[in-house]
């Protein structure tokens, strides 16, 4: 047992043996020529280069993803010239033109002086763990997309409303322009639920809100379920007359639209109440006050006989 250090260090084969039995593959670069001194032959399995094929670093260089060269290729020379140990994520180009996900992990040898005298590392597979990355990184962006959206119709869901009434508010304070706010609710709501069951009523939220983004057609525009069966359009630096034809066209829309609603209460099709409010905002109000006043109309719009629009 105590010898065996020596053994050990006497016998490189050993070395070899469990280098090449790695499933990282070991390399080493001689500092002053920039040649390679040794690469395990665990590369041509995995890049289709043949050991022999490796013979400068600019075989290493050339056979790297284009994008990826010139800071690969910069980083590591400028640790390497400071003597300092590095690693690097990059492409690597397998001999038959597709690129491999790598991870080269690099020491630095120096002299009894600090001068470097050559460069060690092992090149590491991480095409799994990339690939596992990217699809963490979409399943990310699918999620903060989920959590701005309303998840049934596809609008803004109220947390994007509040933050997007916030940023449209204070623009139109520093520019001192209009903003208009359309507050709209379904009439008759849970008896369509009653007569068509909860389902049909989902497909019918859906078409509504399709047809209010349809109404509300320039670019800043912007429409957000404000929750159950209540919508709240944003029109950015829009003035009454603005808002009231919008308003018109959804009703319009929804009466091409012919939904029955099937109850002789509701009238023959579906049809919704609005509240139109139009504010030039100013610091002594705020936000609440001003949708609270919006809301106020659309009460009033449930309370006159529905299907209608009321403004200030
Ligand atoms: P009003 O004309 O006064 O607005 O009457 P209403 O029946 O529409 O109003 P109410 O607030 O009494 O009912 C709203 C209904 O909207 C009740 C609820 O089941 C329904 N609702 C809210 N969210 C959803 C949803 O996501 N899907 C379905 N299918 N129905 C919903
Ligand atoms: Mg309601
Ligand atoms: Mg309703």
């Amino acid at each position: 047992m105590t010898d065996q250090p020596v053994e050990l260090a006497e016998d490189s084969s050993v070395y070899k043996a469990l280098l090449e039995s790695t499933r990282a593959i070991p390399w080493k670069i001689d500092w002053k020529t920039m040649q390679f001194a040794y690469i395990g032959p665990q590369i041509e399995p995995l890049l289709g280069w043949t050991p022999e094929s490796w013979i400068s670093v600019e075989d290493w260089a050339t056979r790297m993803h284009p994008e990826d060269q010139a800071w690969v290729v910069n980083f590591c020379v400028s640790q390497s010239e400071s003597g300092v140990d590095h690693e690097a994520d990059y492409r690597a180009l397998h001999k038959d033109g597709h690129y491999v996900w790598i991870r080269d992990v690099v020491h630095v040898v120096r002299d009894e002086q600090g001068e470097v005298q050559a460069l060690v590392g092992f090149m590491f597979d991480i095409s799994e763990r990339k690939k596992t990355e990217h699809e963490l990184a979409a399943l990310q962006q699918q999620l903060e997309e989920y959590s701005f959206k309303d998840g049934l119709t596809g609008v803004a869901n109220r947390r994007m409303f509040d933050s997007l009434m916030e940023e449209t508010w204070n623009h139109a304070l520093r520019h001192r322009h209009p903003v208009s706010v359309i507050l709209l609710d379904i009439d008759n709501f849970k008896q369509y639920n009653d007569l068509h069951g909860h389902l049909q009523g989902d497909e019918c939220l859906k078409q509504i809100a399709t047809l209010l983004e349809s109404a509300a057609k320039r670019a800043k525009d912007f429409v957000a379920r404000f929750g159950g069966e209540e919508f709240v359009i944003i029109l950015p630096e829009s003035d009454e007359e603005a808002a009231r034809k919008v308003a018109e066209r959804c009703q319009q829309l929804l009466f091409k639209a012919q939904i029955p609603h099937g109850s002789p209460e509701a009238g023959q099709r579906v049809t919704v109440s609005m509240g139109i409010g139009t504010v030039i905002p100013t610091r002594e109000q705020t936000i609440n006050d001003f949708l609270s006043l919006v809301d106020e109309r659309l009460y009033q719009a449930k309370n006159t006989g529905r299907n209608r629009i009321v403004a200030a």
